[in-house]
């Protein structure tokens, strides 16, 4: 199995499974054409998350993690036209990209993009009472996971769901001698995770356009 299969399959899935897409296709080149890193999520998991929160019925979703807003588009169109979704992001130029994309796709009325270090702006959300969040979505610095977790189980309550992205690292997450500290902070966030008595967690390994990695994923099973 190799790289260049795993492109084909995806491929081969996207043609089948995902109409063409305009808006999507857009926030993608302008995203490149700006100088983004390509570390959005594929078109085929942002459609897993899209039906995630559709079968969970999600109306209040958080993303830690914007980037282009590619992921942001597919989780915001899940949500019904009551349904809000706060997105953050550091990185000024990443957010500016972003607002143009979620704009473009008619989706600046659902979304609120806070620009500042998730770290600063989730005690924010949690000081005005935001949430609870039916599904939220980690995907930002991986050293930060175990805290992002914190703060998720603290704007989540029971039924909610918990996503984060890039948990395999190409298997490194199995190494407990590595010294990478997104690999420490992803296996600080699963350890916590597994002793959490709030949630129940697992983690699927995948290949595909983005390689090998995975996610995980932790359903709130008591409130705080
Ligand atoms: N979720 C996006 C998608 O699939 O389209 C990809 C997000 S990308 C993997 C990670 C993003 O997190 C980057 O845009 C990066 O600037 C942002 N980020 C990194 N550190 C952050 C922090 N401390 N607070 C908020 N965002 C951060």
């Amino acid at each position: 199995m190799s790289q260049v299969q795993w492109d084909a399959v995806d491929r081969y899935l996207g043609d089948l499974l995902i109409a063409p897409d305009p808006a999507l296709d857009a926030a993608l080149a302008d995203s490149a054409a700006a100088g983004l890193p390509a570390i959005n999520v594929s078109p085929m998991q942002g459609k897993f998350l899209h039906l995630l929160a559709r079968i969970r019925g999600a109306t209040n979703i958080l993303e830690i993690g914007t980037l282009g807003g590619y992921s942001t588009i597919w989780l915001a169109r899940a949500l019904p036209p009551n349904g809000t979704l706060v997105t953050l992001e550091s990185e000024p130029g990443h957010a500016a990209v972003a607002r143009a994309n979620i704009e473009r796709a008619g989706l600046t009325h659902r979304v609120e993009l806070r620009l500042g270090r998730a770290i600063d702006t989730l005690p924010q959300l949690a000081t005005e009472g935001r949430g609870p969040f039916d599904l939220v979505f980690i995907d930002a610095d991986k050293p930060s996971t175990p805290d992002y977790f914190r703060w998720a189980l603290r704007l989540t309550r029971t039924g909610s769901v918990i996503v984060v992205d890039n948990v395999i690292r190409n298997g490194a997450v199995a190494d407990a001698a590595s010294d990478d500290e997104r690999v420490r902070g992803i296996q600080e966030f699963l350890k916590r995770a597994a002793a959490e008595p709030r949630v129940t967690t697992t983690a699927i390994q995948t290949v595909g356009a983005k390689g090998y990695d995975g996610f995980a994923i932790a359903l709130v099973t008591s409130d705080g």
